[in-house]
């Protein structure tokens, strides 16, 4: 059941380069040849990316402003047609992509296959449909007058995603950025990139015109410092950590740039004594555990309310204690790999620090020795930690990572304070068979989604993102169309 990769050391720098250039006529990363290497990187080298840097930004920026003139003006149908024949592509190459996605995430083949990959697909097929039927408000005075709101391209526009879904998220931005009519900068994650690599390829094969779509290869800081100092990009939407978002936030708010943020989160998963129990285990190990804790929307800390704490524990840690971690690749596996050795170390730090805050390591705890062409590899045991008050480190930072914590608590009030008692505000699970509370306390969570009785059930129409540190503005639906373009209003008089 093993996923065969027919590209291991068969591309090379240049053709990354040949890629980029495929749409970008005139765009030649200077200095493609050198090899990105990540800092305290120990993994076995597979392929090589381009190591850009502010001329590369430069010249696709220079791209990107030729193209936007012709893109932003070709009719609905005509970017209709290459975006979903982008999103057919996607389609058609899933197995492939599948493959390069695990390779270079460590993900498990069955959230790469149901969720990365599929998704990627979904997100062009989305807004290629939506893009047909955005339209703009008109308000009719009582005299007679007439506003109506023109909603205009922005102009070229930058898309920074992340290495914990990396062809979604990247395709989540990019395709409604190109819908709208910009032309976009695209920075993957250099812990990820080749996906998007092959996905630059698939954009060719589309009909994706020259400039339209440029994809630039390189280190976090030092590309996307240039994309958030250069003058000519006016819009920013970027998801990843809120450290990088006060970086951006404060060389692109001077400039007056539109920004979008999608940040981290400590999410609060609230279970209530009267939940439908056999769905709230099973859901609460996905939303634990799910690509090994490295998903923004995982519930990293657990609230039980105190008269099923002992009972939600002893049935909670006989199943992750079964939990399957092994080779992303096996069709079988569903948990993989931490992304990086960096990353492995820091969840392993994190594992420290909360014992050294007094936690009780319930189960996991520590790295995972797997046998065979996994022996290298950087996995960690599904941990499970309780003890530990809700203002501790442990309780306040993101770990991203397979580690969650339980609490317990008595009432409804206290089970509210808790789950607000953090700097973040992405996502939050309630469980309770009670409709008016469910009700009351999801208005009463400080965050941007809330899931009851479920988690991560998307619905690419829904506003998506995270209040208090964990970002600015929304996606999905209308909210990303509104944001890759400009509103103006125009009054008309009778
Ligand atoms: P990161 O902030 O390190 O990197 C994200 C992207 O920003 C990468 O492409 C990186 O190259 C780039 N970058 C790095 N420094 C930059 C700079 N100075 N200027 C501009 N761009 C820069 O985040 P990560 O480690 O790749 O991702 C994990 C984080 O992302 C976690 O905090 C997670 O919660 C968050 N995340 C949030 C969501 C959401 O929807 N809210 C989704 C996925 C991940």
């Amino acid at each position: 059941s093993q996923l065969t990769l027919k590209y291991e050391h068969t591309i090379k720098a240049n053709d990354f380069v040949l890629a980029g250039a495929a749409t970008t006529a005139d765009f030649i990363p200077p200095n493609a040849h050198v090899r990105l290497r990540m800092e305290g990187q120990e993994s076995e080298v597979y392929s090589q990316a381009p190591d850009s840097d502010e001329r590369d930004v430069d010249n696709a920026v220079q791209a990107a402003q030729r193209a936007f003139p012709t893109w932003s003006k070709t009719s609905l149908e005509k970017r209709y047609e290459i975006l979903i024949k982008i999103s057919q592509l996607i389609e058609k190459n899933k197995d492939e992509l599948v493959a390069l996605e695990i390779n270079d995430t460590g993900k498990a083949y069955d959230i790469v296959s149901h969720v990365d990959i599929p998704r990627s697909s979904s997100n062009f097929r989305f807004f290629a449909t939506g893009i047909m039927h955005f339209a703009s408000e008109s308000h009719h005075m009582p005299e007679g007058g007439l506003n109506y709101t023109m909603r205009d391209p922005i102009g070229v526009v930058a898309c920074i995603s992340p290495w914990n879904f990396p062809l979604y998220l990247f395709t989540w931005k990019i395709a409604p950025a190109l819908a709208a009519g910009n032309t976009v900068i695209g920075k993957p994650s250099e812990v990820t990139p080749m996906t998007a690599f092959r996905f630059s390829q698939i954009c060719q094969e589309a009909g994706l015109p020259a400039g339209v779509l440029n994809i630039i290869h390189g280190v976090g800081k030092k590309v996307g410092n240039a994309i958030s100092e250069h003058k000519n990009i006016k819009a920013i939407s970027f998801t990843g950590s809120t450290q990088t978002a006060k970086t951006i936030a404060s060389i692109a708010a001077p400039m007056f740039k539109k920004i979008s943020f999608e940040l981290g989160g400590k999410n609060p998963n609230v279970i209530f004594a009267d939940c439908n129990w056999d769905k709230m285990i099973a859901t609460t190990l996905r939303s634990s555990f799910s690509n090994s804790g490295q998903v923004c929307l995982c519930g990293s800390r657990i609230f039980i309310q105190e008269s099923i704490y002992e009972k939600f524990k002893t049935y909670f840690l006989d199943k992750v204690k079964n939990l399957k971690v092994g080779d992303p690749m096996d069709k079988e596996t569903k948990f993989g790999s931490m992304v990086s050795k960096p990353h492995f170390d820091k969840v392993m730090g994190c594992i420290e620090l909360a014992k050294k805050e007094g936690g009780k390591i319930l189960a996991g705890g520590k790295q995972l020795k797997l046998t065979g062409r996994c022996a290298n590899g950087y996995f960690i045991e599904p941990t499970v930690i309780e003890g530990l008050p809700q203002n501790c480190r442990t309780n306040n930072e993101e770990i991203f990572g397979p580690v969650v914590t339980l609490q317990p608590f008595k009432t409804e009030a206290e089970a509210v304070e808790l789950a607000n008692a953090v700097e973040y505000g992405l996502s939050a699970t309630l469980w309770t068979q009670d409709v008016n509370r469910a009700h009351q306390v999801a208005a009463k969570l400080e965050c941007g989604v809330v899931w009851v009785n479920d988690w991560m059930v998307r619905d690419l129409r829904t506003p998506f993102g995270g209040k208090k540190s964990s970002g600015v503005g929304k996606e999905g639906g209308w909210e990303s169309l509104r944001f890759f373009t400009e509103p103006k209003n125009i009054y008309v008089g009778i």
